[in-house]
């Protein structure tokens, strides 16, 4: 069935509102996306660096993202992805270890013989649940010392929960380990059981520039470098209030994380304000290096020792090759940081003192002149938490104001955070939106 035309604004151009917009615009709607940043993408945008384009925070796609390579097929780029398979290190005891395969495990100093099956056995276990919601209720580390041990807990989950998680772990339910093992499952090809990764050469700015052409061909007006201030009821439609003034709307969908909606709409019940506000985010404070040449082979270095003050290296140019960035290699050091973290209050020049000197402890073969570049992101609601219980407290997409909207990465329920599943969550949110824009239809 046709749908009725109306005008939509989409409030946010990350990869969740692009999607909306383009599912919009393809059942016949008028959609505008007013997005606060000079260019689209948000998280998976891209910046300059070093003379280079690449993406502000470090993407790969796995085989297995079936929302995200439908969407590029459709925008002709899943043709373009690269391929490949990628190596793991584990940094600890200030050492270097590869962790690719059962050889590498068994090989793994760190662990004994009885850590190393209690560890396997683990996470044999987390791949073959089905379901994670019964999960939600289980403190994570709780879950992970009862099936590993403390030992391994300590030597191996803490790490890996800290290069997720950073401190806010110690709030998460069992179901993000489980939906993190999940995904990775998912990405082995069958029978030969190897991960591959894949990038779309040219990075996200190529996805995201081929994205806004196919969606301003559609009609979609982009608005860009236009914070939204406010988003109120009128009584011909919704009002969304930014420097192009007053604009209407029949129908608004806020992509905005949930403290920032909370913020920017106006009469929301007090109970819908609480669970938007009552989502506990973690943040990052992630340095981008070009350097002179590889650091090492590994595309993820797990890092146990956590005086180190970033949780994990990646070096995106172990992925893609140094011929796309003319030879020079690029790393990303993430610190994922709760909201009271102490690197929120330190200044650019500070973060880059402390992680270079850590970076020099972990290389120290690594000399001046290798960095040819360092810039620091820093995002403060990157990803929402699974709390325990947190899909009883999920705030309602169709919220209590007729017109208005609210989806956003926190309805990711029982997954963990990448553009597949945001691609995803638009969707699966898009039934209910089209069914809440009819005039009988203000429900969830
Ligand atoms: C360090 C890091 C590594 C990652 N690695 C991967 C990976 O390897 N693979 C993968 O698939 N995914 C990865 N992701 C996740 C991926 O980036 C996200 O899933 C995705 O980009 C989320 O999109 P979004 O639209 O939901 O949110 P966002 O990208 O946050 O979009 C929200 C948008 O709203 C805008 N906005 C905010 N306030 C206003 C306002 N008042 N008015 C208008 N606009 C506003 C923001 O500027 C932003 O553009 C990673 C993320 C990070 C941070």
């Amino acid at each position: 069935m046709a749908e009725t035309q109306r005008s939509w604004c989409v409030v946010g151009g990350g990869m969740l509102g692009l999607t909306l917009a383009w599912r919009l615009s393809e059942v016949g709607q008028q959609v505008t996306v007013v997005e606060a940043a000079p260019e689209l993408g948000g998280l998976a945008s891209a910046w300059q660096l070093g003379g280079i384009t690449w993406d502000r925070h470090y993407h790969v796609t796995l085989l297995s993202d079936s929302f995200l390579r439908t969407l590029l097929k459709e925008i002709d780029l899943d043709d373009e992805f690269e391929w490949r398979i990628t190596q793991t290190g584990f940094y600890a005891d200030g050492g270097l270890f590869r962790l690719n395969n059962a050889i590498d495990y068994l090989k793994f100093p760190p662990l004994n013989f009885i850590d190393k099956v209690r560890l396997a056995g683990t996470i044999m276990y987390a791949s073959r649940i089905e379901d994670g919601r019964s999960l939600e209720r289980v403190p994570l580390t709780e879950w992970l010392i009862k099936l590993s041990g403390k030992r391994v807990f300590e030597l191996i989950w803490r790490p890996l929960l800290r290069a997720k998680l950073g401190d806010n772990y110690t709030q998460a339910s069992a179901s993000f380990i489980w939906a993190v093992i999940r995904r990775l499952y998912a990405a082995r090809r069958s029978g030969l059981k190897t991960e591959m990764f894949g990038f779309i050469p040219g990075s996200y700015d190529r996805i995201l520039k081929r994205l806004s052409e196919r969606l301003t061909a559609r009609g979609v007006s982009l608005e860009l470098g236009c914070p939204v201030e406010s988003i109120e009821r009128t009584g011909n439609g919704v009002q969304v209030r930014s420097r192009l003034g007053d604009q209407q709307y029949d129908q608004v969908v806020v992509t905005l994380a949930g403290p920032l909606a909370s913020k920017v709409c106006v009469g929301l019940k007090p109970e819908e304000k609480e669970r938007l506000e009552g989502i506990v985010y973690q943040g990052i404070v992630c340095a981008s290096l070009v350097l002179k040449r590889p650091l090492t082979q590994y595309y993820l270095t797990y890092i146990t020792d956590e005086t180190i003050p970033f949780t994990a290296i990646v070096e995106m140019t172990a992925l893609i090759g140094t011929e796309q960035l003319d030879g020079r290699s690029l790393i990303y050091l993430p610190r994922y940081v709760t909201s009271e973290d102490p690197y929120w209050a330190l200044s650019d020049a500070e973060v880059e003192e402390h992680f270079m000197a850590g970076l020099r402890r972990m290389h120290p073969g690594l000399a001046p002149d290798d960095i040819l570049a360092f810039r620091i992101s820093r995002v403060r609601q990157v990803l929402a938490i699974s709390t325990l219980n947190y899909s009883d407290r999920l705030p309602p997409m169709i919220t209590s104001v007729p017109g208005l909207h609210v989806v956003n990465s926190a309805h990711i329920v029982n997954g963990t955070l990448n553009v597949n599943e945001t691609v995803g969550l638009a969707e699966s949110a898009m039934p209910k939106l089209l069914a809440a824009a009819e005039p009988s239809g203000q429900s969830d």
